[in-house]
């Protein structure tokens, strides 16, 4: 494949456009008339041409199919894996944070490949096809979201005899009547149930610096990681609770807030229900109340903590098989529901994925290039990708996008090519990393959690907005205390002019009221986020209320960004020096739990722990209580710098993963923190 690309780079490009046949089917060819040596060597280019796209089709169709397998296999495991949260027996609390983490994928592609592998069980017919490599990835799915047992056979005759695209425009129209749950991967350009829209303002950096820190403060507000557009929806919400004098806005105001209001609710009748068919018991500790200590048990607890977990990990599966009769070989389903073989397989499949995915995307590069595409006779590179290789043409831009940034760097290359950092890393640093620090970067992204790495990305960004593009995009110092600088900012300004609470907009950031200058302004960057319709529609009216005449428009974001950060930032929570020095999140490496924090101490009181804060770390209820207090994660050592985490204990073996703080431990360190923790107790 190598030479294949090398000879790629100075391909003679003829003028008029081969078109063979499709899959070989004959397709109309009009070779010019020319009749002298020019047209012979146009067609000796031509010829060559055709053949050199031939031969990058059938590699990248062999690429895709195995990663299709691979793909499969990784919906069997994950499922399994799903399967009475055992998950949560490798010391991770949520299925996105394990995914994030240990397989560099994000929940939504596990629970895709998931749903196929569910579909595939109850199509037989169709799953052996697909196992004989006659449907791609993109038929198998398309089938899966329509077909039933009984009318199989016929979907998988439509799939073989039509296009991908005729096969998904008939499985739309029937969708509607299909049973069995929606494909979670299906883009059908709707969020949640609205037309999706994107809103792009270009701005100076420095108001994208704000727009970054207010979506972080709105994430830490909501007690979850939030995706920009439900931030841009609270920020629109607050933006009105506090509106400029003058203006009417009670209605809108009143609306946004019962709009949230019923999508909260909506979201925690979700969640209990699940714990309720789940887990009673979660339910019951959730209640427990967002400052609750160390339970009394806390002594025991430990020492059998890994057995029994593993006995009710095994009866969980147990149940799970004993509950479909028709699953005969049990014995198969305890093998496969022990959570640390899951993992190692799961790692594996991911290792093939990750292997093939580079691959994929140089040789789509190289169709893209030379519009390859257009020699198999298709008019769009969409519709070859859909056809021919069976993926989704917003996997393929997104495997083009690493591909063309990996030109950046080689040490990014190299370690992208060869697997060394997952696909969720290669997307985290793609903002930041250049040719000159490109491996301070890789190595950063194998030291630390993806939690972390992602932090220190949207730290530097925010920096660079600040401080002005000629700032650095290094990675900051390994363990660094990382404080906004858009905080930063507005503390320095708190401190030099006295603040009234309730018109905090008015006096804060006044480095950045800088309405005057704001004509002169060089907008150079870009603000974007992709939204319902609706939402799109609430936040532009919030800039509508805050907009002055004739000012810019990103004037009105800047001024609605500057009240609700000044907003929050000054709102005063019920004060918790821990909490707050853990940055009202969960310290259990990779958790992204910023709610129900429970204050965990690191030494048992009952030990002989003290009330110091360096015993006591934050800690997310899940991890509490069934992690840490249930000998499955480990935490030993000094807060907040030096905890050394232990995730996954078992009796067996060692843990799945050891980390000191967000660092990642060698395995080496791990057997001295292991030591050193039996020593202090
Ligand atoms: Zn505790
Ligand atoms: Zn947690």
């Amino acid at each position: 494949m190598g030479s294949l690309l090398h000879s790629a780079g100075s391909w003679p490009r003829p003028r008029s456009r081969a078109a063979v046949g499709r899959g070989g089917a004959a397709r109309s060819r009009r070779p010019r008339e020319r009749g002298n040596a020019d047209g012979e060597l146009e067609r000796a280019l031509l010829t060559e041409r055709a053949r050199f796209a031939r031969h990058l089709d059938i590699e990248l169709r062999v690429a895709c199919r195995s990663e299709a397998a691979s793909r499969h296999e990784l919906g069997i495991v994950a499922r399994a894996l799903c399967r009475g949260h055992a998950y949560r027996r490798l010391g991770f609390v949520r299925l996105s944070d394990y995914a994030r983490e240990r397989l560099g994928v994000s929940a939504r592609t596990l629970h895709a490949a998931a749903w196929v592998a569910t579909r595939l069980d109850a199509l037989p017919i169709v799953a052996a096809a697909f196992d004989r490599a006659e449907l791609s990835w993109a038929q198998v799915r398309t089938v899966c979201a329509v077909a039933r047992p009984e009318d199989q056979v016929q979907w998988l005759a439509r799939a073989r005899a039509s296009t991908v695209e005729e096969l998904e425009r008939i499985a739309r129209a029937v969708r509607p009547n299909a049973a069995g749950a929606a494909d979670p991967d299906h883009d059908d350009g709707t969020i949640d149930g609205e037309p999706a829209l994107r809103l792009r303002i270009a701005c100076p950096a420095r108001v994208r610096a704000l727009w970054r820190r207010a979506l972080e403060l709105a994430s830490r507000g909501a007690g979850e990681p939030l995706v920009a557009w439900r931030a841009a929806e609270i920020i629109a919400a607050e933006a009105f609770s506090g509106r400029p004098a003058g203006v009417s806005l009670v209605d809108r105001a009143v609306l946004a807030c019962m709009r949230l209001a019923r999508r909260a609710r909506r979201c925690d009748s979700a969640t209990d229900a699940r714990r309720t068919v789940t887990d009673p018991a979660a339910r019951a500790l959730a209640m427990g109340g967002s400052s609750a200590h160390c339970p009394a048990s806390e002594t025991v607890a430990p020492e059998l903590g890994p057995v029994a977990t593993a006995q009710v990990a095994a009866a969980t599966g147990q149940a799970a098989a004993a509950s479909e009769p028709e699953r005969a070989d049990t014995a198969l389903q305890r093998a496969t529901s022990d959570p640390f073989a899951l993992d190692a397989r799961l790692v594996a499949a991911m290792r093939v994925i990750r292997t093939s995915e580079p691959r994929i995307g140089r040789l789509l590069r190289v169709v893209v290039d030379q519009h390859l595409y257009r020699a198999h006779g298709f008019a769009s590179l969409a519709d070859y990708v859909r056809e021919r290789l069976g993926i989704s043409i917003r996997k393929a831009w997104a495997l083009l996008k690493v591909e063309r940034s990996t030109h950046r760097a080689d040490d990014f290359a190299r370690a992208y090519d060869e697997g060394a950092i997952s696909w969720v890393s290669a997307l985290t640093l793609l903002p930041v990393v250049d040719r000159a620090n490109a491996a301070a970067w890789i190595a950063r992204a194998d030291a630390v959690t993806v939690r972390r790495l992602a932090d220190e990305v949207s730290w530097v960004l925010e920096a660079r907005d600040v401080c002005g593009a000629d700032a650095r995009l290094d990675p900051p110092p390994l363990d660094s205390v990382l404080v906004s600088p858009v905080a930063q900012a507005i503390a320095t300004s708190a401190a030099s002019v006295q603040i009234r609470a309730h018109a905090p907009s008015q006096t804060l950031l006044t480095k950045f009221d800088t309405d005057r200058r704001a004509a002169l302004e060089v907008c150079d960057v870009e603000m974007q986020f992709t939204a319902p319709v609706s939402v799109v529609a609430l936040f532009r009216e919030a800039l509508d209320a805050y907009a002055e005449p004739g000012a810019p428009r990103w004037l009105a974001l800047a001024r609605v960004l500057q009240h609700v950060i000044a907003y929050w930032e000054a709102t005063p929570r019920h004060r918790d020096p821990i909490f707050a020095r853990d940055g009202w999140r969960c310290t259990v490496p990779g958790c992204s739990s910023r709610r129900n924090l429970h204050d965990h101490h690191l030494r048992y009181r009952s030990r002989g722990g003290g009330n110091a804060p360096t015993n006591r770390s934050a800690v997310c209820a899940a991890h509490h209580l069934h992690g840490i207090h249930t000998g499955v994660v480990r935490a030993s050592g000094t807060a907040p710098r030096d905890i050394h985490w232990q995730l996954g204990v078992r009796s067996d073996g060692p843990p799945l993963l050891s980390y000191v703080g967000d660092r990642r431990c060698p395995d080496a360190r791990w057997k001295n923190a292991l030591g050193q923790e039996k020593e202090t107790g």
